[in-house]
């Protein structure tokens, strides 16, 4: 191929005043060259009408209209080195200006090397900084800009700086230690390397890091080059051990799982066909086998514009990034933040640059846009699918799940095929954890697959939603004829497809059986959470939906504790108006039937944020503008939420609670604004309280309680505040312990003030679902404590066997610990005594 970028069209350390005007400088080098004639300068700015050029990391290609390529007299490149950069499209700043005249794909192998510049900030920002046109000769034009870096090099050499460590994790290096270990290694400029043998992986890049197969006690050599080279490595390997115990807790939890998990007492008599499976959820249904057979995805390879189809993929890519952040809320909110994560880590697996740069080079080689992104993850999953743990192996199905939806925002119509209209046990090829998060448990009485593991993220969701499951029942599961009668043992991941009409009734005895010893531990936990000298505890639960409410009284609450509506915002592209919000309130006060029901106004900012309020960016958003700051700052958002919950309490009773209160001041104003609202719409007085989970609403207690009608603790932000601990910090987040007695001196400061003036307390932080966390609470003389509905059953049986007066002693005992492990030791010495 012929060099098309010479010196003579390179212009180093340019300025421009405007696009405009950057266009103009560059299309005159080539002009002032013979490439072009001038008139072909408004061709190129003809272009920036109908589309916008900017490549991406400050990178722009003004090229002109095809119709104009008559004014081409050779094919060139022209580059526009601009230190301080110009303003190209939305906010967007270029640096680099490569204006292209192209008479036929000459310039194809150029913008390849561009793409892949553009996932290597580092060569780029030296090109910007050049003071030799040949160095971006030599870059663009080949020399030096090599073949991309595999992830997985044959044999690799370390950085400079190294540590070594062997790899503590009983499950390997999988995706949620993976993603931790990413966020951490990116907060550093230095290059960084992990080596586990022959294979080395950048651990910037999610994909590249579960590629490296790293096993328990895998023997792993991290390197680094840099500025910050020595930090980087202390960081990343703190980062490694730090989450060692956790890695070790999670094991050991599914080891008890797997121990306590007694297979059913049933099988058939009669011959049957078994399929052996791992189980994934516990359980045993009965049911017709519903066979989905998946259907390969047919991506059809549709060649279009080079720059239009990269903003497509651009595009594509935000939009599942969102969703994908929204899911992970919701999931934690709704599941459990291990089940979260899942999604966290799949939008990690978005911003992986090997997988990024495979699909742009697909893309520049002239392949649509949909096609190469499709290539791509394919590309990236077969090596992972390769990989010989099974473990690692499975994130395969992570990363085509994460594929799939961008392949759905780029317009490939992929029909959900996993829904079951009738109730069925569900058979497929595999699910993917997005499949899974969506299965309906009404009517999904089960699922096996042909693959899978029992720890992989799918399994995980379906133990979460009580969905019995058997995975890896191997190739055969898919000939099971549809609408064959079935019956699947979850808990030994057996499934018994064409079983007699006697074992079928056998069958049906023995689930009764199990439903009965089911209904029993239910009337357990509908019991009250009364100690056994007869100290009753108002048992709330946490939740977002109307339709959550059900559940949480299924597992035992007396009522709502905390309903956090910030999620009514947060899955949309604008604001909930008034009526839909009061039509979700007036569904939470039926759903609730007159229980006790907490509605938090909106507690936007910090961890949660909502891309279409466009919020200022803040360096510490936790110490921000959030919850009630935020919503004093926006009647327009608050003024209809208070609207909406004070035509709810019209229809039955509800108490209002504001979030993130720091001074009286904000309170005086939050209730002065809600007397307002609600005189205005003549509607009832309602109780009105504060979340306290700032020092300053702990400290001022006394104060605070003198205005509101309630406190709820929000132990969660209350730590992180106490400890000085951001919670969602990847290294920090595990010191961010509510058992700390110096947040258990802040809880006991609270119900005091509370006291003083007769006020109710609740909690409603994680501490709240935790069985030693809510034996101190109570200790500490807290009237209610609200959590995760599936939290209820333990803490109710653990207040239920210990006695108040024990409880009290646990909780001054705790207050003079010294620290967080000296109050766990008390769960050993103490609650035996509490009994
Ligand atoms: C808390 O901070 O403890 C709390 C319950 O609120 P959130 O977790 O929603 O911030
Ligand atoms: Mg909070």
């Amino acid at each position: 191929m012929p060099s098309l970028l010479t010196a003579e069209l390179v212009r180093l350390n340019a300025r421009a005043t405007s696009k405009h005007d950057a266009i103009v400088q560059a299309g005159e080098l080539l002009a002032a060259a013979g490439y072009i004639e001038p008139a072909y300068v408004d061709s190129l700015h003809g272009r920036e009408k109908v589309s916008n050029t900017y490549l991406g990391n400050g990178v722009a290609i003004p090229h002109g209209m095809q119709e104009d390529r008559h004014l081409i007299r050779r094919t060139g490149v022209a580059v526009l080195q601009l230190p301080e950069g110009v303003e190209w499209h939305d906010g967007e700043r270029a640096n680099l200006v490569v204006a292209i005249a192209a008479q036929s794909d000459e310039h194809i192998a150029l913008l390849q090397r561009l793409t892949r510049l553009i996932g290597d900030s580092e060569k780029l920002r030296a090109l910007v900084d050049a003071r030799d046109p040949n160095a971006l000769v030599a870059a663009l034009n080949g020399a030096g800009a090599d073949a991309a870096t595999s992830v997985i090099e044959s044999t690799p050499a370390d950085f400079e700086q190294r540590v070594e460590l062997v790899l503590d994790y009983p499950h390997g290096l999988h995706a949620r230690p993976a993603s931790t270990w990413v966020a951490t290694a990116k907060r550093y400029q230095a290059a960084l390397r992990v080596r586990n043998g022959k294979l080395a992986a950048d651990p910037k890049n999610l994909v590249s890091l579960l590629q490296l197969g790293a096993t328990a006690n895998a023997h792993l050599v991290l390197s680094a080059q840099g500025v910050d080279a020595a930090d980087a490595l202390t960081a990343l390997k703190r980062t490694i051990q730090a989450l060692s115990a956790e890695e070790h807790e999670r094991a050991a939890a599914a080891r008890a799982r797997r121990q306590k998990a007694q297979p059913v007492s049933w099988t058939p008599v009669d011959p049957a066909t078994m399929f052996e499976g791992v189980s994934a959820g516990p359980g045993f249904s009965i049911g017709q086998a519903r066979v989905m057979r998946t259907a390969q995805l047919d991506v059809q390879d549709r060649p279009g514009e080079t720059v239009e189809a990269t903003h497509r993929l651009e595009e594509a890519l935000r939009k599942t990034a969102d969703e994908l952040d929204t899911l992970a809320r919701d999931t934690t909110a709704r599941l459990g933040a291990e089940e979260g994560a899942i999604f966290g880590a799949h939008r990690e697996l978005l911003n992986d640059t090997e997988l990024l740069a495979e699909a742009a080079r697909l893309l520049l080689d002239g392949h649509g846009v949909a096609w190469s992104w499709h290539q791509a993850a394919e590309r990236q999953a077969e090596r992972l699918a390769a990989l010989p743990d099974p473990l690692l192996a499975s994130r395969a199905t992570d990363l085509r799940d994460v594929a799939r939806r961008v392949l759905k925002h780029l317009g490939e119509n992929l029909a959900a095929d996993t829904r079951l209209n009738t109730p069925a046990i569900l058979i497929a090829e595999d699910l993917t954890p997005s499949d899974t998060a969506m299965l309906d448990p009404a009517v999904t009485l089960g699922f096996c697959t042909v693959s899978g593991g029992p720890t992989s993220h799918t399994a995980i969701l379906a133990r979460t939603l009580g969905v019995p499951a058997a995975v890896a029942c191997g190739a055969a599961l898919l000939d099971v004829a549809d609408g064959s009668a079935a019956v699947l043992d979850g808990t030994s991941g057996r499934l018994y497809v064409g079983v007699s009409a006697q074992d079928l009734e056998r069958a049906r005895r023995t689930q009764l059986q199990l439903a009965e010893e089911a209904q029993r531990a239910a009337a357990n936990r509908a019991l009250p959470a009364a100690t056994l000298d007869g100290h009753v505890l108002e048992i709330g639960a946490n939740i977002t939906r109307p339709d959550q409410v059900r559940d949480a009284i299924a597992n035992g609450a007396d009522g709502v504790g905390l309903m956090r509506t910030e999620f009514l915002f947060l899955e949309r592209h604008d604001a909930p108006s008034e009526d839909e919000q009061y039509d979700c309130y007036r569904r939470m006060v039926e759903a609730s039937g007159g229980r006790h029901l907490i509605i938090r106004t909106l507690d936007i900012g910090g961890d949660k944020q909502v891309p279409y309020l466009n919020l200022p960016h803040e360096s510490n958003p936790f110490l921000g503008v959030r919850g009630l700051r935020l919503c004093l700052r926006r009647p327009d958002l608050f003024v209809p939420q208070l609207r909406a919950l004070y035509r709810a309490a019209k229809d039955g009773p509800l108490w209002i609670m504001f979030p993130m209160v720091s001074t009286l001041d904000e309170a005086r104003q939050a209730l002065a604004l809600a007397e307002t609202v609600r005189a205005e719409l003549d509607a009832p007085k309602v109780p009105l309280g504060i979340m306290v989970e700032t020092p300053s609403a702990a400290a001022f207690a006394d104060h605070f309680a003198a205005l509101v009608d309630f406190f709820s603790i929000g132990t969660n932000d209350l730590t992180q505040y106490v400890l000085a601990v951001d919670r969602e910090h990847p290294e920090l987040a595990r010191m961010a312990e509510s058992l700390h007695p110096a947040v258990l001196r802040m809880i006991k400061q609270t119900v005091d003030g509370a006291r003083r003036h007769r006020k109710w307390v609740g909690v409603c932080g994680g501490l709240a679902g935790d069985p030693l966390g809510a034996s101190i609470l109570a200790g500490l003389g807290v009237d209610e404590l609200s959590m995760s509905s599936r939290d209820i059953p333990a803490v109710k049986s653990r207040l239920r066997a210990s006695r108040l007066d024990a409880l009290q002693a646990l909780a001054r005992r705790a207050l003079d610990c010294e620290d967080v492990d000296a109050v766990r030791a008390l769960e050993t010495t103490e609650i035996k005594a509490a009994a």
